[in-house]
């Protein structure tokens, strides 16, 4: 093992002193772990009794619009420094960026990151927001807690963007330097994650939805549909009541065409009438942002006046136009306040 790859983990405990077995309390899977054994997400190990976060400081690093991230009313159009993490406790079928994922961390070549590094590389790129996405950042629990701390301090806004699988207790922790989250639902019961993660449960990523509400951070949340997953209108019908009803229909809800990527190559991309539909059902069952995501120049990528109708922001595949929506997040026409953070 690259000593270098290890940091000591939080969220554990020795459960058998004398056979070194440690279990992991980050996430609900509960790793129960013999010495030199890896966790389902290949990112903590058990060494000699402890258990290590073997990616603590490595990431890679890139910068674009937070449109990218899938996030549409936390600050619109701003430059989003992206710092992508590696290893996931789930493994979804379609999953984009696999080769981070599933990757083994002692095959990490990449660049490492200090805390304050990360701080200084987004001020200095001067983007007003650091992002923790791309594979699932809270494997690398430690290290984005402290590099977002490190940047909250620093006057940056932090972006998490998670599957939300996480036990309460570290997420709590974490979401005590965050801003915004943009949780990515696979599924909307326990068979549909089983399915197309190998794991996962709703009620507990609903757990984590309250708690964020609770705090009152900003919350957008996205599902990818495709008729091979399941995952359809019928789908966004229970989700989006769900959203309506335990949480807030201000929410913004992405319905997210898949790209065949990872074990869904031999599948097309989903056909747009199907997000149209399922944006439709959403509708009727009250939700106020709705977006159809992924799908370049669609015109429920924009931002509408739940009470008025007009168009608050204008997006394409380019560019994103903030047009009828103050400062202080009031529809100009109306005056109904918007749920989007644009200071
Ligand atoms: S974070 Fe990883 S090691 Fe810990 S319980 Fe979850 S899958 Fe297991
Ligand atoms: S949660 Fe995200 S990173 Fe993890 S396997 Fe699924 S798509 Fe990939």
């Amino acid at each position: 093992m690259n000593q270098s790859l290890l940091h000591e983990a939080e969220y554990y405990d020795v459960i058998d002193e004398e056979e070194q077995i440690v279990q992991c309390h980050l996430c609900p899977f509960e790793c129960k772990l013999k010495p030199d054994e890896k966790g389902k997400c290949l990112g903590r190990m058990n060494i000699t009794g402890k258990l290590y976060s073997l990616t603590y400081g490595h990431a890679t690093m890139k910068i674009d619009l937070i449109e990218k991230q899938h996030v549409f009313q936390f600050f619109p159009n701003v430059r989003v420094q992206t710092f992508a993490t590696y290893n996931c406790n789930l493994n979804c079928i379609y999953c984009s960026c696999s080769e981070h994922a599933r990757i083994d961390p002692e095959q990490i070549t990449g660049k490492k990151y200090t805390p304050d590094q990360v701080a200084m590389f987004g001020i200095a790129s001067g983007s007003k927001v650091l992002c923790f996405g791309d594979s699932e950042p809270l494997i690398a629990f430690e290290w984005v807690r402290d590099a977002a701390k490190v940047s909250k301090e620093k006057g940056l806004k932090v972006l998490l963007r998670t599957n939300g699988f996480f036990n309460e207790e570290p997420m709590k922790e974490i979401l005590n330097y965050v801003d915004a989250v943009m949780i990515e639902v696979k599924a909307i019961d326990n068979e549909g994650y089983k399915r197309i993660c190998d794991g996962g449960d709703f009620d507990l990523v609903a757990k984590t939805m309250k708690l964020i509400l609770e705090k009152e951070i900003h919350l957008e949340i996205s599902i990818i549909l495709h008729e091979k997953l399941d995952n359809d209108e019928a789908t966004v019908g229970v989700l989006a009541n769900f959203i309506k009803t335990e949480l807030t229909p201000e929410i913004p809800l992405h319905l997210v065409r898949m790209l065949p990527a990872y074990k869904t190559m031999d599948l097309t991309p989903t056909k747009t009438e199907l997000l149209e539909k399922a944006y439709e059902m959403a509708k009727e069952v009250g939700l106020k942002f709705i977006y159809i995501d992924n799908v370049p120049n669609h015109q429920h990528a924009n931002t509408f006046c739940p009470n008025c109708g007009d168009e608050l922001i204008t997006r394409t595949a380019l560019s994103t136009e903030k047009r009828r929506v103050s400062l202080q997040g009031r529809c100009n026409k109306c005056q109904s306040p918007i749920y989007i953070v644009l200071k």
